[in-house]
């Protein structure tokens, strides 16, 4: 669902590469998790994934990223919004509207969908997400854990067939994170989403991934495994 091939990625101005020799699969349905330290390229690699690399960091991409056989860098990261949904560390710099509602909707306004297909998919993802009873309330009065599941429903209305999560628990205390990511493995086993998630704190995701995808240091291979392989490393 998601395949790199050897892609190197250099900033402009910067002297090094941000990542190079990147070169990993991720298969439709699984939960694979991306880790290293923090610097390594993580979030240059999700980026790789939804667009915005290169397409509004700037800066060169060499090798290829696919992501449901459409080529990133030939598609904006516009055109692959109904193939990649993006969650960032922070759910406040995501939402553009006021209420659980109104934002899940949101997600879809570009899309050109029916009002009831639009409706009926804001009551599905109410409910996947245990928001229902939310679903009036102002983002801003919600906790912390409740923000980033709705920064997730809002990716999800439009069904994509990815989900890239750039620390999504990060902000997050370990009830409320565990809270989100028992969202994703819901999402990953009842949907067929394909997730990929990156972490600088292994002990707290690994229980939930299928595979890891390991980077180890700045400009070195990534090293692929099943948890208990990566965390032999
Ligand atoms: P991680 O997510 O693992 O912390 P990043 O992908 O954010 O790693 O960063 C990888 C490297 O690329 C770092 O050296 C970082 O400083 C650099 N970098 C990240 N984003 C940019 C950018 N927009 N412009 C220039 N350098 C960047
Ligand atoms: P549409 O929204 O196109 O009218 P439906 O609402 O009938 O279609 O949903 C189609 C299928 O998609 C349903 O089986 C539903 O469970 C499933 N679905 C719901 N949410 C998602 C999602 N986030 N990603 C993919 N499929 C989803």
């Amino acid at each position: 669902m998601i395949r790199f091939e050897n892609v190197f990625v250099r900033y402009d101005g910067s002297a090094g590469p941000a990542v190079q020799g990147v070169d990993f699969t991720v298969p439709e349905g699984e939960l694979v998790l991306l880790v290293g330290p923090s610097g390594v390229g993580k979030s240059t690699v999700l980026g790789a994934v939804s667009g915005l690399v290169p397409h509004f960091t700037g800066g060169t991409l060499r090798g290829r990223v696919t992501v449901a056989g459409r080529d990133t860098r030939t598609h904006k990261p516009r055109e692959l919004a109904d193939v990649v949904g993006t969650v960032g560390q922070d759910p406040l710099s995501h939402f553009v509207t006021d209420t659980v509602e109104d934002e899940l909707a949101y997600g879809m306004e570009s899309l050109g969908l029916a009002p009831d297909v639009m409706r009926r998919r804001v009551e599905e993802t109410l409910d996947l997400l245990g928001l229902t009873a939310l679903r009036d309330r102002p983002i801003a009065d919600l906790s912390g854990g409740q923000q980033q599941r709705v920064a997730i429903g809002s990716v999800l209305t439009p069904h994509p067939k990815v989900l890239v999560l750039d620390e999504p628990t990060s902000a997050l205390d370990p009830a409320a994170a565990e809270e989100v990511l028992a969202v994703l493995q819901r999402l990953v086993h009842d949907l067929g989403t394909t997730v990929l998630l990156a972490e600088h704190r292994l002990e707290r995701v690994v229980q939930y991934a299928d595979r890891v995808v390991l980077l180890p240091a700045p400009g070195a291979r990534p090293v692929l495994g099943t948890p208990a392989e990566v965390m032999a490393v």
